[in-house]
C-alpha cells in the first residue's frame, strides 16, 4: 500500500492506530498511536522495551521496534475510530529472532522459494463465561449432549451476531456459527485464506471475541481446558497447499484425492507433531486436552496418539475431502502465528525429505486405539513437550536455534513455576502418608 496511513485514516474516520504484536506467548501488546503521529511510526516502528513482554529479553537491552504492515489494516467494526495493524519486530535494524510474526513469515518465503502458498483456515472454539471466569455465562445451558444446542445458541444471539457481522463487514467471509460440544462453548467460521493473512485473522478475532463479550456482560476465553468434564478448547488448522490458483493438496486420482505432495507434506507433520506439541499446545492446562478421559458429552474431540485418518474425528489428522487436510492437534492458547509455523516447519520437511505419513487409520481411535501399530503417543505434559521440542534438529534448523532457546527457557520458567504450586489433590493424596 503506498497510500499513507493518515490519509487512510482520514478517509475512513480512524482517529487512532493500535500499533500491535503478538509475543511469545500469545499475549497482544500494543500502542496506541494517534492517526497524526501514524506515518512517523508506519516508518520507524513504535518503541518498547523488549523485556516487558514475553520474548526473552533483558532489561538492558536496547529498543524493540514494532513496524505496522499497513496491509494488516482493520477497522474495528465495533469502534470505528480505531484502526488495528499486526506489526513486525525489530531491534538495532534487524528483525527480532523470537518475534512469531517474523518466524512465520521466514518459513513462508522459504516455501515460496519452492513455487508454493499455504493457505490455512482456523476454527477457534471458546466458551463464553461470566465476568468473574469462575462458571459458564449460562446458567440454563445444561445438556450433557449440547452440540448444536439451538436453544442455547439463540440465547446468545446478540454477541454471535454481532461478531459475525464484523467478519462479514471485514471481508472475512463468514459462513456458519454454533453452539459447540461443552456447555458454554461456541465456534464461527470463516472462510481461510494465505497463511500469514490468517494468522493476523486469528489474532485479531481473539481480541474482538473477547472486546464483544466483554461489551455483552461476559467473558471470553480460549483456554484450552476450563472445565475438566467439558470437552475443551480445540483450534483446529484446515491446511492446503496452492501454486497459483492451482491446489498443490489435490489429484482426483489420489488416495482420499489427496496428491503425491500433499502426503509428503502430512508425513512431515506426522513425524514432527509431538516435536511441535510445545508450540501448538504451548501451556501446563493444554495436555488437560489432549489424551484426556471423556467429557460428559461422550467424546474429547481431541487426539491422543500421532495418527491420520479419512473423515473420521477420533485422529490428529483428517482428510474431509481431496485437496485439504484438517490439523486437530493445537488447542486455544496455541500463538495464531507459531500455530501456521508449526504446520510449515513440519510440512517443508516432509517435502524436502520425501516422508510419507505411513498407513491410515480407519476406525474409531477412542474406543479401538490399540488397533495402531506403533503409533507414536503425544506429549503428556508440557515438560514432555518441551523436551521433545529442544532435541528437534528440525525444529531448530526450521524455527531458528535462537527462536526455539527463547521460547524454551520462557517455558521451562512457566513449568517450573507450576511445578512450585501446591496443589488440593497432593494434600489429599499425600496428607495421610
Ligand atoms: P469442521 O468440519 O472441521 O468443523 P469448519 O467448517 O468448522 O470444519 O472449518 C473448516 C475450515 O477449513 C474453514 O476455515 C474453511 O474455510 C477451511 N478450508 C476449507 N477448504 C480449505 C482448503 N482447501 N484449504 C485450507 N482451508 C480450507
Ligand atoms: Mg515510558
Ligand atoms: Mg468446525
Ligand atoms: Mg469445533
Ligand atoms: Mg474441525
Amino acid at each position: 500500500m503506498s497510500t499513507l496511513l493518515s490519509e487512510v485514516a482520514a478517509e475512513r474516520g480512524i482517529k487512532n492506530f493500535l500499533v500491535s504484536y503478538t509475543d511469545l506467548f500469545g499475549h497482544m501488546r500494543a500502542k496506541l498511536v494517534p492517526a497524526r503521529a501514524i506515518d512517523k511510526m508506519a516508518r520507524d516502528g513504535a518503541g518498547f522495551a523488549g523485556f516487558a513482554t514475553w520474548l526473552d529479553m533483558t532489561p538492558a537491552m536496547p529498543d524493540m521496534f514494532a513496524v505496522p504492515d499497513p496491509d494488516s489494516l482493520i477497522q474495528l467494526p465495533w469502534k470505528r475510530e480505531v484502526g488495528w495493524l499486526a506489526a513486525d519486530l525489530y531491534m538495532e535494524g534487524k528483525p527480532v529472532d523470537q518475534g512469531p510474526r517474523n518466524v512465520l513469515k521466514r518459513l513462508i518465503a522459504e516455501l515460496k522459494e519452492l513455487g508454493y502458498e499455504m493457505r490455512a483456515g482456523v476454527e477457534c472454539e471458546f466458551f463464553l463465561l461470566a465476568p468473574d471466569g469462575s462458571c459458564i455465562a449460562d446458567g440454563a445451558d445444561k445438556q450433557t449432549k449440547s452440540c448444536y444446542d439451538q436453544q442455547a445458541l439463540m440465547r446468545r444471539y446478540e454477541v454471535i451476531t454481532e461478531i459475525s457481522e464484523a467478519m462479514d463487514e471485514l471481508g472475512w467471509k463468514p459462513y456458519q456459527s454454533d453452539h459447540e460440544d461443552a456447555n458454554g462453548q461456541f465456534e464461527m467460521n470463516w472462510e481461510y485464506d494465505e497463511a500469514l493473512k490468517t494468522a493476523d485473522r486469528h489474532s485479531f478475532f481473539k481480541y474482538m471475541v473477547k472486546s464483544l463479550a466483554e461489551k455483552h456482560g461476559m467473558r471470553a476465553t480460549f483456554m484450552p481446558k476450563p472445565f475438566l468434564n467439558l470437552t475443551g478448547s480445540g483450534c483446529h488448522s484446515h491446511v492446503s497447499l496452492w501454486r497459483g490458483e492451482d491446489n498443490a493438496f489435490e489429484d482426483k486420482d489420489g488416495e482420499l484425492g489427496v496428491s503425491e505432495l500433499g502426503y509428503r507434506f502430512l508425513g512431515g507433520l506426522m513425524e514432527h507433531a509431538d516435536a511441535l506439541c510445545a508450540l501448538t499446545n504451548p501451556t501446563v492446562n493444554s495436555y488437560k486436552r489432549l489424551s484426556a478421559p471423556r467429557t460428559t458429552s461422550g467424546a474429547t474431540w481431541a487426539p491422543n496418539s500421532i495418527t491420520y485418518t479419512g473423515n473420521n474425528r477420533t485422529h490428529m489428522i483428517r482428510i474431509p475431502e481431496g485437496g485439504r487436510f484438517e490439523f486437530r492437534l493445537a488447542d486455544g492458547a496455541t500463538n495464531p502465528y507459531l500455530l501456521q509455523a508449526s504446520v510449515l516447519v513440519a510440512g517443508l520437511d516432509g517435502m524436502k525429505s520425501n516422508r510419507h505419513p505411513g498407513e491410515r487409520s480407519d476406525f474409531d481411535m477412542y474406543a479401538e486405539p490399540h488397533k495402531v501399530n506403533g503409533a507414536k503417543k503425544l506429549p503428556q505434559n508440557l515438560l514432555d513437550a518441551l523436551r521433545l521440542f529442544e532435541s528437534s534438529k528440525i525444529v531448530k534448523e526450521g524455527l531458528g536455534e535462537s527462536f526455539v532457546s527463547s521460547y524454551a527457557k520462557l517455558k521451562h520458567q512457566e513449568w517450573q513455576d507450576y511445578t512450585r504450586h501446591l496443589s488440593d489433590w497432593e494434600r489429599d493424596h499425600t496428607l495421610d502418608c
